[in-house]
């Protein structure tokens, strides 16, 4: 089943791993079995899960307006996402 595969990928992952696959899993690059690995990392990871979903929402923004640079904004918030992110790290370990 490739479900249960997925589920020994993640359970083998690292936040550190989730970040170096994000681009190649938002440009949907990765394998069905890492997409699904990173997705049950996420579901038990919430720092992970918030640090993607931002990260996605930023690269859906950025799709739309391709010739305009990154709102401040949402350049804010993706490097207050990854801080919250490296913050959950540092106290995990
Ligand atoms: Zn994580």
């Amino acid at each position: 089943m490739p479900d249960s595969k997925a589920k020994s990928i993640a359970s083998k992952m690292t936040c550190k791993e989730i970040f170096a696959f994000l681009s190649e899993y938002v440009d949907g690059e990765l394998s069905e079995e890492l997409c699904e690995a990173i997705q049950t990392h996420n579901g038990n990871c919430p720092p992970c899960q918030a640090f993607v979903d931002t990260f996605i929402t930023t690269i859906e923004l950025v799709k739309k307006q391709p010739a305009k640079p990154l709102p401040p904004a949402v350049k804010d918030e993706l490097n207050a996402a990854l801080n919250r992110c490296r913050e959950a790290l540092d106290q995990a370990r």
